[in-house]
């Protein structure tokens, strides 16, 4: 079934205006993950998507350890109701076993990390300890096995680490390391290709002409693009100009997997953008049931030749802060499945509390710019949807759900953190 087709099957109410989770659940039913995978070192696999999963070789910890400084000690000699009077026969450090042997009655100086000695099964921490000479009084209420790390409690030997589809940040890169592996087997780079749209745009280092502006959209898509790992391929502003644009399309098709574009989406203007876009693949334009980012393009564009792949399509709106939104809402999600990332990483709805009353109307989901402190939250400032300043001061969205009305001070509402997305 076609694109069109099969979209419209899935829209049975006003077309005009498509809820934010339709429009998302529809772009993820057409988009399948890449499955080229490639080796990289251990450190080049961070950002990445983990094509396989990641078998534990060993048991972490690969033996019992002590999680405290203190002493290690036979469970059996302690005593439940008064202090447990013990020798200290050694010390062990991480790194190097025990070499003696442990009797009734004898303890051992421990480090942390350091294995326990064969015979113990215990640690005390050192600073419950009363120390005399060689030896020391352990006060009772120590439970048996305390303090003590079991081998494979982290990792059992032979199961999978981490799974395939696993995104790999600072946490999975440390794992990794711990099992030893030096390189992994990740899926490539997703290739992401971009151009901004309008006759009134002007590259950064060129002087700006009457009415002009400088072009930030490919300044906030790069960042974006770059933050989720992908390879970018800036092809730079393009004017309204059906030749130039078909061209822009065709190189940024042949080229990358997904192309974006901003600019030249919305009705009315420049619609020789969306005409263009329809003649060069399979393209639904939406008016989505949200503020900022109304008018938005998802779909192919053709390959150019017999086999050629072609490339997925998000025609993003002009307005600098709805570009920003709209990748957050819809294209991130997109890029991630496309990336093999399973699950696909939400950006999570945290509950707040709103320090002020807020407009909204009810049948669209809104998204305002705010700063979220102590579970409160305040609109970070001006909300018009080409405010840049307000979107830096914010660290959050404030998201006001598609059925909701005004908002009341000390309302619930729900936020999506910056913190690591932009
Ligand atoms: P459009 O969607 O093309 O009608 O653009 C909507 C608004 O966003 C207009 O004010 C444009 O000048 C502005 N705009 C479009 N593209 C960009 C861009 N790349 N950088 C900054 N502003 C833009
Ligand atoms: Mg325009």
């Amino acid at each position: 079934m076609s694109l069109v087709a099969e979209f419209h099957c899935l829209s049975d109410h006003d077309p005009d205006a498509l809820a934010v989770d339709q429009a998302r659940a529809f772009i993820r039913s057409q988009l399948a993950p890449l499955q080229t995978r490639e080796r990289v070192a251990l450190r080049s696999a961070l950002g990445r998507v983990l094509a396989g999963d990641v078998i534990a070789p060993f048991a972490v910890p690969a033996h019992d350890n002590s999680a405290m400084d203190g002493y290690a000690l036979r469970r059996a000699d302690l005593s439940q109701v008064a202090g447990t009077c013990l020798r200290v026969v050694g010390t062990t450090w991480a790194g190097k076993a025990f070499a003696g042997t442990v009797a009734a009655g004898e303890c051992v100086r421990i480090m942390t990390g350091a294995l326990l000695p064969p015979d113990c099964d215990t640690v005390v921490m050192q600073e419950v300890v009363a120390v005399d000479g060689d030896e020391i009084i352990v006060p009772p209420g120590q439970r048996p096995g305390q303090n003590v790390r079991r081998a494979g409690e982290d990792l059992a030997a032979g199961k999978p680490a981490l799974a395939g589809g696993r995104l790999i940040g600072p946490a999975e890169l440390g794992l990794i390391a711990s099992l030893g592996v030096a390189e992994v087997s990740v899926f490539r780079r997703l290739r992401v290709a971009f151009f901004s749209t309008g006759d009134e745009l002007c590259s950064i280092g060129t002087p700006l002409g009457d009415g002009e502006v400088y072009d930030s959209n490919r300044y906030t898509i790069f960042a974006m693009l770059t933050r989720m790992g992908c390879e970018v391929l800036d092809l730079g502003v393009v004017g309204d100009r059906p030749a130039l644009l078909e061209e822009a399309f065709r190189q940024a098709a042949a080229a990358a997997d997904v192309v974006i574009t901003s600019g030249g989406v919305s009705v009315g203007e420049a619609d020789f953008v969306r005409d263009l876009m329809a003649t060069l693949g399979e393209v639904l334009f939406w008016k989505i049931a949200m503020k900022p980012g109304r008018p938005m393009a998802f779909g192919r564009i053709r390959g150019a030749g017999e086999g050629a792949p072609g490339a997925w399509l998000f025609g993003l709106p002009g307005n600098p802060v709805a570009v920003m939104v709209a990748f957050l809402q819809f294209v991130r999600d997109a890029l991630y499945l496309l990336m093999g990332a399973d699950p696909v990483p939400g950006v999570p709805l945290l509950p707040a509390v709103s320090a002020v009353a807020l407009k909204k109307s009810p049948g669209r989901t809104e998204y305002q710019r705010g700063v979220l402190a102590d579970g409160r939250v305040r609109p970070a400032g001006a909300q018009g949807s080409g405010i840049l300043r307000s979107m830096s001061d914010a660290n959050c969205l404030i998201v006001l759900e598609h059925g909701r009305g005004n908002i009341a001070v000390g309302d619930p509402v729900s936020v999506q953190l910056f913190d690591g997305l932009l």
